[in-house]
């Protein structure tokens, strides 16, 4: 985003006659950030088979898909709709990486039969898919490598209390079931959580799959999910992908020398590629001052943005609209009738009723969090892309809300 005579604007399209082209509320990508990240993660890991499998359930509208398709991502999936989205888009069945939790045998059977690759995370799936399938259809397994990312429960998966993976103390028993029923064993996958700083961390969990990987002897791939933490605050520790490159890349080339054979790396980004890349536009409702602070009420609310909520995530907050303004302190709340508070005591260029306030960071886990609670509609959501703003999903209407409900006689 760029900021010059306090216009601010994106691959030279200004924001405030976007959000008046489109109205607002209205999630806006930049298509130029999306790409610079997975160049960049392309670049930090050029020296080993790596594969991104962009995490769609952090962006599902189909032209991003399509944009990280061009890009070269494959696609990650956690549910059989995602899968068809997926295909939607364009990515062939090869690209694409299932990767459900807590689904039963009968989505996965169609996830077979769509050709997509299986990644299995529990031992009662593996045995009923090992007594229908045999070695017949390639599969990954989940390993939860216990390792604790980050200190927030709510985005960590690779805990020992983690419904996600099956224990890498299981191991043994993973191997009698593979053994037993002749599964085809292709890939093994950790998946730790969102918010993991450190190389070393990513580097511990390596060892493990590492060495699980000694059990299985026909892997084409091993896959470390995801995890990269990503700036929110100006100075928020974020990772770093060029050290996590070269000191991953450099464990996993001896261990494929070890392992006899030269393996796929793989991961699975979805904030990483995609959150910096959204701005969420708002227009202000209302300013009202209590004893105790000035809100500053917008025409959205958790509907829209669940994150800070959700996650207590912090979302920068600007005023596009009075961007040399005086700066004033404000609490930023939404109009859905719960606690929607978005950030407290914020500075803000002086907020009046009408200005635009964006938010930073709003393209991961934003839209595709939204719903109609207090029946308000979903917003629209705007791809910049070579230079021009492009409509990829209309404002939702209000037959929207009432399309599949049934009234009856009363
Ligand atoms: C959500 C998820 C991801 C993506 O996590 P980010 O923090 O958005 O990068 C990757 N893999 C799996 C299995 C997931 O469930």
């Amino acid at each position: 985003m760029d900021l010059v005579d306090n216009r601010y604007s994106i691959q030279g399209v200004d924001l405030i006659d976007l959000a008046a082209e489109f109205g607002t509320p209205v999630y806006v990508y930049d298509a130029e950030k999306i790409k610079e990240k997975f160049d960049s993660l392309c670049n930090a890991f050029k020296g080993v088979k790596m594969k991104v499998k962009f995490a769609s359930k952090s962006l599902t509208n189909l032209s991003i898909l399509k944009l990280l398709r061009s890009y070269g991502s494959d696609l990650d999936c956690v549910s059989i709709q995602e899968v068809h989205l997926g295909l939607m888009a364009g990515f062939t069945p090869h690209q694409i990486l299932y990767t459900p939790n807590g689904v039963s045998l009968d989505e996965i059977r169609e996830a077979v039969e769509l050709g997509v690759t299986i990644n299995l995370d529990n031992i009662s799936i593996l045995e009923q898919f090992g007594n229908v399938y045999h070695g017949t259809v390639p599969v990954c397994i989940r390993l939860n490598p216990h390792i604790m990312a980050g200190g927030n429960h709510k985005i960590s998966t690779g805990h020992v209390g983690s419904k996600f993976g099956i224990s890498v103390y299981q191991i043994p028993h993973i191997v009698r079931v593979v053994e037993t029923y002749g599964i085809n064993v292709t890939g093994l996958h950790m998946h730790t959580g969102s918010d993991i700083l450190e190389a070393d961390v990513f580097l511990r969990a390596s060892d493990i799959l590492f060495d699980a990987a000694k059990n299985f002897k026909n892997l084409a791939f091993i896959d470390f999910g995801s995890g990269f933490k990503v700036g929110y605050k100006e100075a928020d520790i974020v990772t770093d992908i060029n050290e996590l490159g070269e000191k991953l890349s450099s464990a996993f080339k001896a261990f494929c020398k070890r392992y006899g054979k030269e393996l796929e790396m793989w991961f699975e980004p979805g904030k990483f590629l995609v959150s910096e890349s959204g701005t969420f536009l708002t227009t202000t409702n209302v300013v009202k001052t209590t004893p105790a602070t000035v809100f500053a009420g917008i025409n959205s609310g958790l509907n829209h943005l669940i994150r800070p909520m959700m996650y207590d995530a912090y979302h920068e907050i600007f005023n596009l609209s009075n961007a040399g303004g005086t700066k004033r302190i404000y609490t930023i709340v939404g109009y859905i009738c719960e606690t929607d508070t978005f950030g407290v005591d914020r500075k803000l260029n002086e907020v009046k009723e009408g200005d635009i306030l964006a938010f930073k960071n709003a393209g991961a886990y934003a839209f595709s969090m939204s719903s109609n609670y207090n029946s308000r509609l979903r917003p629209a959501e705007v791809l910049i892309y070579q230079g021009k703003a492009h409509l990829i999903r209309k404002r939702e209407v209000f037959e929207d809300l009432t399309r599949n409900q049934v009234e009856i006689e009363i």
